[in-house]
């Protein structure tokens, strides 16, 4: 026998068969455990994190949430294969990092699988809910929630899972830091600064890439041992060693130095199923000493091509600063007023009708927003390159916000723009009723090819689904994200299996142009990774490696991101799709 293989485990880990459930049963019992081993279980589960801590969700009214101001832990409140699929059998919430490590060892001894969460505000991928129903959910936000450190002249904070962008900020304001150091925020910031790094989320500042503006790790391994990366690895020497590793002092250079030495590890442990984040550094921005954010409209539709083209050699030589976007018309259409303020048709709105708003709201086709940064003079150069460039644009016009006091979109912007969280823009989720939405999100060339290309065909097929083209273009270094919105009434099981259908049939579109997505909702991880095949799945065999190595009975996050342990019967995973056309 070949004494370096581990020995091959059976791919027993099926979903359970429909079976009446007993009184206080969970909506769905993990994979292959009796009610009677989870009852016991969860006994366990309180007596580390206390009973108030463990929720059983055994009722379907208590997937009641649906919305991002107070959104679902145990499930998908923007579900598309159904309320009850992505759900979760119990939420636990541990109150310390010593009890996250308790509860991965629990997990192991009763086989039952975990999926680690933050706050939950992953809406648009999943939220809260686990990959593979019945897993226990590990609500980490709840008590992991502190600023544990700013440091001013560093230029960085160390955080909890639990602490969102809206709680840095604020601190940052209470402390009378923020004339000092400005944080990078999404869209909206409700969603934990942890979690979104660690999913690889983004922003619009200069540092607006999360994950290469982090800065050291600790992690908790799937069998409970605590890690700290890059220079956490090397201990303070005026650490009290008395003290357990979760609060001994870090290495002074734990938030200055990402890589610390040897092997980079950071990068597994994001949109991973390899370890729990339980503390994070994210580098600041310091204060550039002066800010001016703008708006650019494009009047025709053909001129996204163009645009871009003037954005890539503007964005590469650092004249645009920050990541600024390219949003479609509807994008902020539909933050200003839900559909029925701007039509009473039903299908999609045609060109005219989009010219016809755009008109109505004094914006283009495609409108960009930007932002300088530095003090004035610094700010007067920059401004005149910008503008110099985009007017070659016939009929691009030019606005600064203190022109458009009512341009919801242009005043949200900029606050955007500096950090400053908001939640205006989930209004854009109401376009339709019961709105909801899935994110189909592309990695594209920064070229006017390939985001007139994306944008032909992601409209094309927004519409022969009956949905209108709502989407963006997020400029990074040498690429963008096109954020696909599609937005979709999850009251309605037609326009659920229309939404499903789309993102599917687009995944495929996309892959056969060589069009990879940078992350995904749940439903469609499997899909999307088996698009990664180079080489015969060479990399994903790489995943799959490292995850039986780490976490030998599968119970961290099973399938996240397409990665299935050895103890799962992949296949019998896959969630039920409805390629039907519309
Ligand atoms: P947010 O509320 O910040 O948008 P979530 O808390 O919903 O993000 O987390 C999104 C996803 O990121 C989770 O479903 C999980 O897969 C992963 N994740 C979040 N927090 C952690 C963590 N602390 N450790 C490991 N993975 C995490």
């Amino acid at each position: 026998m070949d004494k370096t293989q581990p020995p091959a485990v059976e791919a027993t880990r099926r979903p359970n068969a429909a079976a009446p459930r007993a009184a206080g049963q969970p909506l769905c019992l993990p994979p292959g455990v009796s009610f009677d081993k989870f009852k016991d279980f969860i006994k366990r589960a309180g007596e580390i994190c206390e009973d108030a801590n463990v929720t059983v969700i055994s009722k379907s009214e208590e997937l009641s949430k649906e919305h991002y101001l107070d959104p679902a832990k145990e499930h998908d409140m923007y579900h598309i294969v159904g309320k009850e699929y992505f759900v979760s059998s119990a939420v636990i919430a541990p109150r310390d990092v010593p009890e996250v490590q308790a509860m991965v060892r629990l997990c192991n001894e009763f086989e039952i699988p975990m999926w680690p969460f933050s706050i939950g505000r992953n809406v648009g991928y999943g939220g809260a809910a686990p990959r593979v129903p019945g897993s226990i959910g590990l609500d980490l936000g709840r008590h992991l929630n502190k600023v544990l450190k700013v440091d001013v002249d560093g230029a960085y904070a160390l955080v909890e899972p639990g602490v969102t962008y809206f709680d840095l900020h604020n601190y940052l304001v209470e402390n009378n830091l923020h004339d000092k150091l400005w944080i990078d925020v999404p869209d909206l910031g409700g969603g934990s600064v942890l979690g979104n790094t660690t999913e690889r989320g983004v922003g619009y500042t200069p540092y607006g890439d999360h994950f290469m503006m982090h800065c050291g790790m600790e992690v908790i391994l799937p069998d409970g041992t605590l890690v700290r990366t890059g220079m956490g690895a090397l201990p303070n020497p005026n650490a009290d060693p008395s003290k357990p590793p979760h609060e001994q002092e870090p290495n002074e250079s734990w938030q200055l130095f990402n890589y610390g030495f040897g092997p980079y590890n950071d990068g597994i442990f994001t949109q991973s199923s390899l370890g729990i984040v339980v503390k994070m550094g994210i580098w600041l921005m310091a204060n550039p000493g002066g800010y001016q954010s703008y708006l650019v409209t494009f009047p025709r539709d053909e001129d996204l091509h163009q645009a871009v083209e003037i954005i890539r050699p503007l964005r590469l030589a650092n004249i645009l600063q920050n990541v600024p976007s390219v949003r479609h018309i509807l994008m902020d259409a539909a933050v200003m007023g839900d559909r029925a303020k701007y039509t009473s048709k039903t299908g999609p709105l045609n060109d005219e009708e989009l010219d016809a708003i755009a008109a109505k709201l004094n914006l283009g086709r495609w409108n960009f927003y930007g932002a300088i940064y530095g003090p004035e003079p610094v700010r007067a150069v920059l401004w005149e390159a910008v503008k110099q460039a985009f007017s070659a644009v016939p009929g691009a016009k030019f606005y600064k916000p203190e022109e458009m006091p009512d341009n919801l979109v242009l005043q949200t912007r900029h606050l955007t723009l500096q950090g400053v969280p908001t939640t205006t823009e989930l209004a854009w989720v109401d376009w339709l009723p019961n709105g909801a939405h899935l994110f189909f999100s592309p990695i594209a060339k920064v070229t006017g090819d390939d985001a007139a290309a994306q944008y032909k065909l992601t409209r094309a097929r927004c519409e022969e689904a009956g949905f209108d083209f709502i989407g963006t273009f997020v400029v990074g270094m040498r690429e963008m994200h096109h954020i696909v919105c599609i937005v979709f009434d999850r009251k309605d099981a037609d326009s659920c299996r229309r939404a499903h259908w789309v993102i599917t049939t687009l995944i495929d579109d996309a892959a056969q142009r060589g069009w990879g997505e940078y992350r995904t909702h749940l439903a469609l991880m499997d899909q999307i990774a088996q698009t990664y095949n180079f080489n015969d799945n060479a990399q994903m065999k790489l995943n799959v490696a490292i995850k039986n190595a780490l976490d030998p009975k599968g119970i961290l996050a099973p399938g996240k991101n397409g990665i299935w342990p050895q103890a799962y019967d992949a296949k019998s995973w896959a969630v039920p799709q409805s390629r039907l056309r519309p």
